[in-house]
């Protein structure tokens, strides 16, 4: 269950109305790398992992809870940043008021010039937070990424994170409130930390690569095809040993040739730069589809169940 405390997380304030730039923090309420996606996507990668792995739905609980205090402080801000706007709204019969707000510029274009920047707060919200993105684009589930694998989301949550984190080092750029500034790079802040967070509870994980539980085909994980004509340049993911399988890159030059050679692949032997084998993978596939089988399986037996343990529950009827 949820108890909501009145107070924010963090003291938010703003030094005057600003609602362009509420505009471009509605990025952080309803769009795709803001708070209520990241909220949304932790609190539903949580439910497939509760019963395995109580810890890490323990963290996604946590930070998701977290994310929903982030999209109230950003709601919060774009309602503060828009004082005056549904007050001015709400006085239709007198529209000379109107054209005092925003900053005291009081011409009546200013306001018009307001409403056609800002339809979704001067038209539509009537001057609060809606859930779209600054284009007045509506959120949606699409955002959220939720695999019921964890190797899988917490590398969705490290890349919402990130994204989440240059959004707002972004918007730092747009304001000159020393008050939302404050705000933001707290925010900001937040995304690096919970990056690590994630990141660690992957690293909890072994084996997590590759993600999921099959190992994939030895034949085809350490190639690396020179699909693009022109200028070629050689790094560390076309030459050396790859970064987790430790295989040796194999550079194929004339992907044109090798594939007509090889009848579309299907018929490589050459097992060059590798280590691992068809029969090897095979065995790795079903000793590990045993394993995390097992994790899930155990933790969730089939028949009667119930979500949660309550402490009274001892001396309740259905127990005796
Ligand atoms: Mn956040
Ligand atoms: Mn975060």
């Amino acid at each position: 269950m949820f108890i909501h405390c009145k107070e924010l997380q963090f003291n938010a304030r703003v030094s005057k109305p600003d609602p362009k730039f509420a505009r471009l923090l509605l990025e952080q309420f309803g769009g795709g790398n803001g708070e209520l996606k990241a909220a949304m996507q932790y609190f539903v990668q949580a439910f497939s992992c509760k019963k395995a792995y109580p810890d890490k739905y323990d963290m996604l609980m946590d930070i998701a809870t977290e994310e929903f205090s982030h999209l109230e402080i950003v709601g919060a801000t774009i309602q503060m940043l828009l004082t005056g706007v549904n007050g001015e709204l709400k006085n239709a019969a007198d529209n000379e008021e109107i054209m005092k707000m925003m900053d005291g510029k009081g011409a009546k274009e200013d306001y018009i010039h307001q409403a056609l920047f800002n339809p979704q707060f001067c038209v539509l919200s009537g001057g609060g937070p809606t859930v779209t993105d600054s284009n007045g684009v509506p959120w949606t589930g699409a955002f959220v990424n939720a695999n019921g694998d964890l190797t899988v989301d917490l590398r969705s949550n490290i890349a919402a994170e990130s994204r989440a984190k240059i959004v707002y080092e972004y918007l730092l750029q747009f304001t000159d409130d020393e008050y939302v500034k404050d705000t933001l790079r707290f925010l900001m802040t937040r995304e690096i930390t919970h990056f690590q967070q994630f990141e660690a509870a992957l690293d909890m994980i072994q084996p997590n690569f590759p993600p999921g539980i099959l190992q994939g085909d030895p034949r085809y994980s350490h190639l690396y095809f020179n699909m693009s004509q022109g200028e070629d340049y050689d790094g560390p993911w076309n030459e050396g040993l790859s970064s987790r399988l430790g295989e040796e890159w194999q550079n194929i030059k004339d992907p044109k040739k090798a594939v007509k050679k090889s009848g579309g692949l299907q018929n490589m032997t050459d097992t060059t730069g590798t280590c691992r084998s068809i029969e090897g993978v095979e065995q790795l596939d079903k000793e590990l589809s045993g394993i995390r089988s097992k994790e899930v399986n155990e933790a969730n037996p089939i028949g009667e169940v119930q979500w949660s343990v309550y402490p009274d529950e001892i001396d309740s009827p259905k127990k005796k």
